[in-house]
């Protein structure tokens, strides 16, 4: 009788550490012992609209950011804007008062990635990345492969889906799982563009749309995620190559208390569970650009810090490095 009740006393203890290894204890980034060797967080910026929307020459845009106190930048463009015709370009940017830097299509594309390799080559005062923004919906309908073997980054546009049912962690579960399997084809770096905020972001408007004051929203109706779905991301995300967003939108929310509660219950569960964050402006305009960047803010008490953060950053330049060799 003794001898069972101590091998139940030794699963029970097992279970415990299984457990407790897998769910209850947080995980520290290898490699980050040195501040020296990491950027700050506002010195980076992973998803900087630089194609057709710019408004201005790349390089006064590239300045502007790195008066801003920037030191790594990801330049883009959205994917779909480069399938108009010629004419549904012309029609949009005149709409839009853009300049029509480039035209459509694979020239327009391959024109914007020669562009950015350019400026990369030429600055020593940044470090810029290449990539596309990709609608997630491509995920769902297939993707094409050409423009997106030119990127050294692949950003996975989530929408609000505003008059919809607001994104969630199913939704992002769903996502990161497709995402994995894409990553055979195009085995790169990639990132999950601002989920949190565009589920903020349809709450907000919904409520506005119905008459409500988008400040009667709860903490269980901003949440993300529900139960156990944090544990299943954690383990999708484990050693993959897939970071998640902290976009400058969170700033946006940061000040409607339940927000802030439901942004730090959803984030930082992850963030002490290994999961690897990346920072950004999702700028387009000189306009938006002329908002202040102080990710510290919204993301230090979401758990999210340079320790988290850079890993994308050493991913792409060990990329670069051994693609040169
Ligand atoms: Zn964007």
């Amino acid at each position: 009788m003794k001898q069972y009740i101590c091998i139940g006393r030794r699963v029970f203890v097992w279970f415990f550490l299984v457990a407790g290894s897998a769910w209850g204890q947080p995980v520290s980034t290898p490699g980050t012992g040195l501040p020296q060797a990491l950027f700050r967080l506002r010195e980076m910026d992973l998803h900087l609209h630089a194609g057709l929307e710019r408004r201005t020459d790349l390089e006064s845009w590239i300045h502007t950011m790195v008066a801003d106190g920037r030191r790594v930048i990801l330049l883009l463009d959205h994917l779909e804007l480069y399938r108009k015709t010629p004419q549904e370009l012309m029609e949009w940017n005149k709409k839009n008062q853009f300049p029509g830097v480039y035209p459509t299509g694979k020239e327009g594309r391959n024109a914007l990635m020669q562009d950015f390799q350019e400026a990369s080559d030429r600055r020593r005062d940044v470090i810029l990345f290449r990539g596309w923004e990709v609608y997630e919906g491509e995920l769902d309908t297939g993707l094409e492969p050409e423009p997106m073997d030119m990127a050294e980054v692949i950003g996975w546009h989530v929408s609000p889906r505003n008059g919809q049912k607001a994104p969630d962690g199913k939704d992002l579960i769903r996502r990161v799982k497709q995402i994995k399997a894409t990553q055979n084809r195009f085995p790169v770096p990639m990132i999950v563009f601002h989920p949190f905020s565009m589920r903020l972001e349809n709450l907000t408007r919904t409520a506005i749309h119905a008459g409500c004051d988008p400040k009667t929203l709860t903490v269980e109706e901003c949440r993300f995620f529900q139960a156990g779905e944090q544990e299943e991301l954690v383990r999708l995300l484990a050693g993959a190559s897939i970071y998640i967003e902290m976009s400058l939108d969170h700033d946006k929310y940061w000040d409607h208390p339940a927000m802030q509660q439901a942004m730090m219950a959803d984030i930082k569960p992850l963030a002490e569970r290994g999961v690897q964050f990346t920072i950004a402006t999702d700028h387009h305009s000189p306009a938006s650009a002329a908002k202040s960047f102080h990710p510290e803010r919204y993301c230090l008490p979401c758990g999210v810090d340079e320790a988290n953060t850079n890993t994308i950053v050493r991913e792409l330049l060990a990329l670069r490095a051994k693609k040169s060799l």
